[in-house]
């Protein structure tokens, strides 16, 4: 689960991380108002939505920029009026964009240097890692692998924690001496305890600045929390928007399906996650492109098959299903049940392939064959998938 900067910063400010003040703004009146609170200071006002790359980005009506510097109310008045309701586009947002439906007027602070600061999870040593860097405000990818040296990474041992001799280390990687060394190692202890507190899988600050009078202060902030987690983050759990996240998966994970969309037209459902990798796989081998990846799992009901069935159908690049059903725990009638349920409901139309195996298949394969839908069998995984590609070439 992902969240926006200005809730990220609720929790900056909860955990004492030092931060910008500002306030967030559903409207440009809002906006104004909020500005003339930061009496006097310059002013930034920002679109919210769960992306990165917003400064550089551009609005599909030709406004250049997610982030923009200003110095009255009404200006930053005028600047959420050309953001509100319009659609940006960034590097992480994919061509079709995001809709911004609230932009962060914050307080301008001036910047002498923009640095890098991550904590994330390392698969490789099973730990917590703290990526930094000098070379912050842009992106980090490109830093790796232009500079890698200029990346500096500090693994933090998950039952010690960040000690301070490494909170100093990481200070002096960045160049942060003097007065500024106190607040980094704070600062940095600070981010940890809200990483491990929160179930976090990833904060990054980009920037973290260092102002002309001595202070160090995150400026931007993105978070992704552990979705096995969210069961004990009630407040994290609060911060969730929907409306940012791909409406297909909202539907499954009110269901509790294991569903990703992806861009192809060939949906495919399938029970246990390698299964549908190799579906996927398959599929795309076979000179298709899949459409999801879609796990109903081991005790699927066939509402939960019905319901998975109906957001496939749902996607209106989908020109062909692919089900690929390996029964062990799965009862493939309750698969079949589930699938005539949501294909009478919706009118299905588009070819559907139907591969059972295993457990109860003679009366699963007998449900499909009474149903009166037109269903094309596939004989194995291989067989199937051939046969869906050249049905929806031929549709
Ligand atoms: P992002 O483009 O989505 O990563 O959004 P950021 O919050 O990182 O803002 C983009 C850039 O705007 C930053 O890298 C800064 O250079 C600039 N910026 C953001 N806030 C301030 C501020 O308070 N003062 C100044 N001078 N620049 C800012
Ligand atoms: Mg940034």
């Amino acid at each position: 689960m992902n969240i926006h900067e200005y809730q990220a910063r609720e929790l900056f400010e909860k955990f004492g991380v030092a931060t910008s003040h500002g306030r967030v703004a559903f409207t440009p009146e809002e906006a104004q108002q909020t500005a003339q609170g930061l009496a006097g200071k310059k002013i930034v006002v920002k679109a919210q939505i769960h992306a990165g790359g917003r400064g550089k980005g551009h609005f599909t009506n030709g406004f250049k920029g997610g982030v923009h510097l200003c110095n009255t109310p009404e200006e930053a008045g005028q600047l959420a009026s050309q953001m509100l309701g319009q659609t940006l586009v960034t590097h992480q947002t994919g061509p079709e964009g995001k809709v911004v439906n609230k932009v962060l007027v914050v307080e301008a602070v001036d910047i002498s240097r923009e640095l890098y600061f991550a904590i994330l999870l390392d698969r490789a040593t099973s730990t917590p890692v703290i990526i930094a860097s000098t070379e912050g405000g842009m992106d980090i990818e490109a830093v790796a692998e232009k500079s890698p040296e200029k990346i500096f990474r500090e693994f933090v041992h998950p039952l010690i924690g960040l000690q301070p001799y490494q909170t100093r280390k990481i200070a002096h990687a960045l160049g942060l001496t003097g007065p500024l060394l106190g607040q980094a190692s704070k600062l940095f202890t600070a981010l940890y305890k809200l990483f491990i507190a929160r179930d976090c899988s990833q904060i990054e600050v980009n920037p973290l600045v260092v102002t002309p009078d001595g202070q160090l202060l995150a400026l931007d902030a993105k978070f992704n929390f552990d979705d096995n987690s969210l069961y004990r983050q009630a407040d994290i759990v609060a911060m969730r928007d929907k409306t940012e996240e791909d409406p297909r998966e909202v539907a499954a994970s009110e269901f509790n399906l294991n569903y990703i969309g992806l861009d192809g037209n060939i949906a495919c459902l399938v029970n246990g996650a390698g299964l549908a990798m190799s579906t996927m796989d398959i599929i795309q081998y076979c000179g298709g492109k899949p459409a999801n990846f879609l796990d109903v799992g081991g005790g699927a009901s066939k509402e939960q098959v019905a319901a998975a069935f109906r957001i496939i159908l749902s996607d209106p690049n989908v020109q062909g299903i692919l089900v690929n059903i390996f029964g062990g725990i799965m009862d493939c009638n309750v698969i079949a049940t589930g699938i005539v349920a949501a294909a009478r409901e919706t009118g299905l139309s588009i070819p559907l392939v139907v591969r059972l195996e295993g457990n109860n298949v003679a009366a699963g394969k007998q449900t499909l064959a009474e149903s009166g839908l037109t269903i094309i069998s596939g004989n194995d995984l291989a067989d199937a998938a051939q046969k869906i590609v050249q049905a929806v070439k031929a549709a």
